[in-house]
This record gives C-alpha cells, sequence and structure tokens, in this order.
C-alpha cells in the first residue's frame, strides 16, 4: 500500500467540522470566559442528556475522573479497589493516588473486560469499591458486578474511558454504577483537542463533591473546606466537545460498520479470534482487538508496517506486571495470555471498506508465512 493508515486518523471528522470548531473557539476567545463559564455548564447538561444520567461533571481528564470519583466516593488510604490488571495504566494509578491500593482481579478472556467469580475471590475486609473497565468500548459484566457489589457493600465506579455511547442490557454504561468516569483524550471516541473528562453519575451529594474536588474543595470562592484539585474542565474544550457531541452515535454506528468488515475479511481465517460480543451488549469499538498466535505477533505487525499499516498492542504490560505492583501481584493467566497474544487494527469511523479488506488481505498473507 502506498498510503499509510494510522491507528486512528481524525482529520477528515476535523475538516468536516472546521468551520464549527472554528466558531466554538473564536466565541470563548472573544467572551473571555476560560474556565467554568456558558460552555462548560451547556456540556455538562447535554452529556448527561447524552448518557441518561441525572449529572455530569466536566474535569480535566479521564485521570482526573477517576482520581475525584474515588475521592467523592470517600475512598483513600488504607481502603483497598479492586481493578482489573488488563487496562490503560490510570485505572490503577488513580486507585495509588489516592493513597488506597488497587487489587487486580482477572478478565474474561474474549471480552478482557473483568471476570466476575475473581473479582469475588479478589474481595477482601478492606474492599471498599470495584472499578470495571469498559475495555475497547466493549461493556463490562456490569449485573453480576453490581449485584457482588450490594451483598458485599462496595462502591462501583466504572472506568468508562473508551466507552462513550455503549449499551449494556438496553442502558447506557456511564449510568450502571455509582458513578462512571469518561476521557475525552483526543483518540478516543469522543475526543477533544486536548485533556478532557468528565464524570457522570445519579447521586446528587456525589456530583456535589466532585464539583467541589474539582476546584480546590471549594463550593464558594475562598472558603475551602476539604484539600481539592485544579482539575477543570476549559471552556475551549467543552465549546468544542459541544460540536462533535451530536455526531458520535453516528460514529460509534460507523465504528460498528468497520468492526463488521473486519469479521466478514476475516472470517474462516485459522489461528486469529475476531472480537465477541456479549449477549445484549453494543460495543462501540474503541479499539478492534484481535487474538493471534504470541509467536506470529511481532511478524504480523513487521508485515502490516512495511505496507504502511499500523499496529498496536493494548496492553503489552499488564498492570500486575509493572515494577510498582508486581512485589505482591497475585497470578492472572488470562490477563497474561491477553498480554502475549492481542494486537488492535487501525479503526476509526472514516476508515474505508477498501482499507478495510486490504489490511485483512495483508493480514492473511502475514499469517500463512
Ligand atoms: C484513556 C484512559 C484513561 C485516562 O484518561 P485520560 O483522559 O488520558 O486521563 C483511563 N482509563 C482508561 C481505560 C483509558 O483508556
Amino acid at each position: 500500500m502506498t498510503r499509510k493508515i494510522p491507528m486512528v486518523d481524525l482529520s477528515e471528522q476535523t475538516d468536516r467540522l472546521w468551520p464549527e470548531l472554528e466558531k466554538a473557539v473564536h466565541d470563548v476567545l472573544r467572551s473571555g470566559r476560560f474556565i467554568l463559564g456558558p460552555n462548560v455548564e451547556a456540556f455538562e447538561r447535554e452529556a448527561a442528556a447524552f448518557l441518561g444520567t441525572r449529572y455530569a461533571i466536566g474535569v480535566g481528564s479521564g485521570t482526573d475522573a477517576l482520581v475525584l470519583g474515588l475521592r467523592a466516593l470517600g475512598i483513600g488510604p488504607g481502603d483497598e479497589v479492586i481493578v482489573p490488571s488488563f487496562t490503560f495504566f490510570a485505572t490503577a494509578e488513580a486507585v495509588s493516588l489516592i493513597g488506597a491500593k488497587p487489587v487486580f482481579a482477572d478478565i474474561e478472556p474474549t471480552t478482557y473486560c473483568l471476570e466476575p467469580d475473581s473479582v469475588a475471590k479478589a474481595i477482601g475486609l478492606r474492599t471498599r469499591a470495584i472499578v470495571p473497565v469498559h475495555l475497547f468500548g466493549h461493556p463490562a459484566e456490569m449485573d453480576a458486578i453490581a449485584d457482588l457489589a450490594q451483598r458485599r457493600g462496595l462502591a462501583v465506579l466504572e472506568d468508562a474511558a473508551q466507552a462513550f455511547g455503549a449499551v449494556y442490557r438496553g442502558r447506557k454504561i456511564g449510568g450502571l454504577g455509582n458513578a462512571a468516569a469518561f476521557s475525552f483524550f483526543p483518540s478516543k471516541n469522543l475526543g477533544a483537542f486536548g485533556e478532557a473528562g468528565l464524570i457522570a453519575t445519579d447521586d446528587e451529594a456525589l456530583a456535589d463533591s466532585v464539583r467541589s474536588l474539582r476546584a480546590h474543595g471549594s463550593r464558594q470562592r475562598y472558603h475551602h473546606t476539604e484539600i481539592g484539585y485544579n482539575a477543570r474542565l476549559d471552556e475551549i474544550q467543552a465549546a468544542l466537545l459541544r460540536v462533535k457531541l451530536p455526531h458520535v452515535a453516528v460514529w460509534n454506528d460507523a465504528r460498528r460498520r468497520v468492526a463488521a468488515s473486519y469479521d466478514e475479511a476475516l472470517s474462516g481465517v485459522a489461528g486469529i479470534r475476531t472480537p465477541r460480543i456479549a449477549p445484549g451488549c453494543t460495543h462501540v469499538f474503541h479499539q478492534y482487538t484481535l487474538r493471534v498466535p504470541a509467536e506470529k505477533r511481532a511478524g504480523i505487525q513487521k508485515a502490516l508496517d512495511s505496507h504502511g499499516v499500523s499496529t498496536q498492542v493494548y496492553y503489552p504490560i499488564p498492570n500486575h506486571a509493572l515494577p510498582m505492583y508486581a512485589p505482591d501481584a497475585p497470578s492472572l493467566p488470562e490477563t497474561d495470555a491477553a498480554a502475549r497474544e492481542v494486537l488492535s487494527l487501525p479503526i476509526y469511523p472514516e476508515l474505508s471498506d477498501g482499507d478495510v479488506r486490504q489490511i485483512a488481505h495483508l493480514l492473511r498473507e502475514s499469517l500463512a508465512r
């Protein structure tokens, strides 16, 4: 292939929305209001309406959303929080940042999300919360997790950073636990033009606590009542997100079409497994992730790269194998196997059928070698 295909290419949607994006930034610059102004308020209302939650609070990043969510749930030093190891580092990092201890549970090997029995085994006397991650855009097994949390008196904070718009048994993710953390890192399904995040919740007290924590622990300027953070969503990002939000459902549909094209083009190829969607779940394909033979993965990546096609391994080193967590990490065989075998292919709403067929062709060829 002569043209390069990156993992994600945002240029087409940016081009198409250019006049609106430009006007949004222009209006904020002219308004002189840059922090917690009308765009943040409007975006919070619009995001809450989309997600079907009572409250949505804009914060500085997905990591901030996790940290503030955990803090607002009252979690802190001495507490344990159950998280998957097979996720982006921020999930566990947020738990450590507030002085609590992440306890790693294993994944269900076809959806890469927390496996409820493994979560149950990880619950101890100090466990306070579970953070299921809707990894790659696939909803975690929330009914079993909510059931477990209820029986054991635990809070649930969804890490929904990769799954804006995903649906679990008729309900949008983001409203399935006590609170949910979203990221608008530029490459996420709904991406800002810099750092941005959001906490969604139906709990009024929790929403109020997050609003205080994001503004230095104050509800009223200079009346600080707790140690908080500077973790606010800014007006420019909120204004830009408001331009993109009305399109995200269509973009998620387009991602599903790309995924279906990959499924078709790769059906019957020996040695690989295409993504499975659990019954009742609507995947939003933040990533299209295959299982390939571990010993062939590097070769496949090299072969595709030589034709200008990017691929990525999300995630090559599970969190429990990282130096700060390895010393007392449990054994997580499904997580370790996934880390050896996963391979993500380019996916974005505008990726053409022709490109998908070409990528699938290159993959077949490289597997046959
Ligand atoms: C991106 C991501 C985060 C962190 O979001 P940022 O906005 O980059 O801080 C957290 N968890 C998961 C699963 C992510 O993919």
